[in-house]
């Protein structure tokens, strides 16, 4: 699911005229036309509309306010709150409603808040991964086993490179390497749960985005490393932390990571012997010939000065959000900022929004961020609450997706992914109607039949 619900990035964009003005007309322009080709965008057009009667008249209980944070850290400003009800205006209350009894929230944040205070992310303690580590051991034993068929014949083909000297018998060795590489990769990947990680698997250094360095830590380990830098990789600072983590290390992987350790203990020389010795964490594992598993776990600055513990992809989640100390940036200020407008967050049903994107600008290619990231919500509560529509749906809206990244999609973003491609279809649907139907009739009517299906199960819900 999070593959798909990615959160928006865009470039920055120039500064442009204060938005209400550039929402509204051209939306109110079109209304007539809206209102003869369907009542949805009918709907979406009143609604905008009413945005531009009421704009600058401060609007008592509007439609959707029920869904804004107006308490906490997070809390939109009674502005925002304003601001945020009139972008959601257009949107059809028994849709408001599914949201509201699913628990959806839109909240703000600002600059320099902590990330973690605003509740999006779910913290872990050592205690649940210790209480994890069975499972994860036995997870261990079965990568382990996935992965010895592969082994032997890897090795052989290694022997065979080290000694080849024709070309075409380099790159044919080299293209079975990699192939059988790929396949053990698989092999492990398809018996490993969710609870832990195969260290060698690539993807797991990709999810590491850190302003401070981790990065750049990952793109220079290209050779074997002791459970010290991997624990230091994700994010591990303080002794205690890289102890932690290297007991957790230790106690998943067992004898295969002392076998591990023992291999190149072997190969070293007097020097390092000792030096090892004296600090087995500093002792490299040989990750290709070595299946490690670690745990799914990362340290983040939680904006207090302390760390959390999170899973890697919240953290992930936190180096897009938050800087070194864990406090909320603001989109591309100064080259330093967060590239993230906004971001639905599935597991807590809470969207948050840069407060600078409550109103974004106008010269935006793409649909302004309160509604996209409703549109990821919407898109969510469907497919929990209508499985069998939502597996019908979907199927045509990939196939859909599938024909606009080649002709055509009505934003850049919408390209990025399935996921883009509906939230800005959403987006669009209520703010630029016409340009929808016009850039891509496919995705207007997937996306109306998906808004309808939304408000069905809204007006049937019980408040
Ligand atoms: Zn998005």
């Amino acid at each position: 699911m999070w593959q798909r619900l990615g959160p928006l990035r865009v470039k920055p964009a120039a500064e442009g005229c204060p938005d209400t003005v550039q929402l509204s007309l051209p939306v109110m322009d079109q209304a007539a036309e809206a209102k003869a080709s369907s009542s949805w965008a009918q709907r979406a057009a009143l609604g905008a509309m009413a945005t531009v009667m009421l704009s600058g008249v401060a609007m008592a209980g509007p439609p959707a306010a029920g869904l804004i944070v107006t308490t906490g850290a997070a809390a939109a400003s009674p502005a925002e709150a304003m601001q945020l009800a009139q972008r959601l205006a257009p949107v059809d209350p028994g849709i408001v409603k599914l949201l509201e009894n699913d628990g959806v929230s839109f909240a703000v944040v600002r600059p320099g808040i902590s990330f973690l205070e605003t509740g999006v992310i779910p913290t872990r303690s050592l205690e649940s991964y210790q209480a994890q580590l069975p499972a994860m051991q036995a997870q261990a034993r079965a990568a382990q086993q996935a992965a010895r068929p592969f082994d032997n014949g890897i090795r052989t083909l290694q022997q065979q490179r080290a000694i080849a000297t024709q070309p075409e018998q380099i790159q044919s060795l080299d293209q079975r390497l990699g192939e059988m590489q790929r396949n053990k990769r698989q092999a492990i990947l398809d018996v490993v749960g969710p609870e832990a990680i195969p260290y060698s698997i690539p993807s797991l250094a990709g999810l590491l985005r850190d302003k401070d360095g981790l990065h750049k830590l990952v793109a220079q380990q290209a050779m074997p490393k002791g459970t010290t830098v991997m624990a230091q990789l994700v994010g591990a600072k303080k002794p205690e932390h890289i102890r932690e983590y290297t007991a957790l290390v230790e106690a998943i992987n067992g004898p295969r990571l002392e076998e591990a350790r023992a291999d190149s203990l072997a190969r070293a020389s007097q020097a390092q012997r000792e030096l090892w010795l004296k600090d087995p964490g500093q002792i490299p594992i040989d990750i290709k010939g070595y299946t490690i598993l670690v745990p799914d776990l990362a340290y983040v600055p939680d904006g207090a000065g302390g760390v959390a513990r999170t899973s890697l992809l919240d953290a992930s989640v936190v180096g897009a959000w938050a800087n070194a100390s864990g406090k909320t940036m603001a989109p591309f200020a100064n080259n330093q900022g967060s590239s993230i407008n906004g971001q639905y967050f599935s597991a807590t049903r809470r969207i948050l929004i840069q407060s600078s994107k409550v109103v974004a600008k106008s010269s935006q290619a793409h649909a302004h961020t309160p509604v996209h990231e409703l549109g990821h919500a919407v898109e969510d509560a469907v497919q929990r609450h209508d499985p069998q529509f939502y597996g019908r749906w979907s199927a045509r809206l990939e196939a859909a997706y599938r024909r606009a990244t080649s002709s055509g999609t009505v934003s850049d973003y919408a390209a990025s992914n399935s996921a883009e491609y509906v939230a800005e279809g959403v987006g669009h649907y209520y703010e630029d109607p016409n340009l929808l139907k016009s850039k891509d009739p496919q995705l207007f009517q997937l996306t109306q039949q998906l808004l309808e299906r939304a408000a069905h199960l809204g007006q049937k819900s019980k408040s």
